[in-house]
């Protein structure tokens, strides 16, 4: 979290959302478990089954990484 007066407003505001994301645990796409957890910069792992992926830098799914998987499944 960014406490400071520096920066404006709205970039403080982005930066602790991203910030936030980053720190969620999300589910794993493997065993469904919800232990994946961000390692690396756009490198997510879950710490149950050592399932490893590139995702979004700050969430392991983004928006526009959703679009794509939904055209590859159309295919
Ligand atoms: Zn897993």
């Amino acid at each position: 979290m960014l406490r400071t007066p520096r920066y404006g407003k709205k970039n403080r505001q982005l930066y602790n959302k991203a910030i936030e994301k980053k720190r969620q645990k999300y589910i794993c796409p493997q065993c469904k478990t919800k232990k994946l957890v961000r390692v690396s910069y756009a490198v997510w792992q879950c710490k149950k089954c050592g399932f490893k992926m590139a995702g979004g830098s700050y969430t392991p799914f983004t928006e526009t990484g959703e679009i794509v998987l939904r055209m590859l499944g159309e295919l």
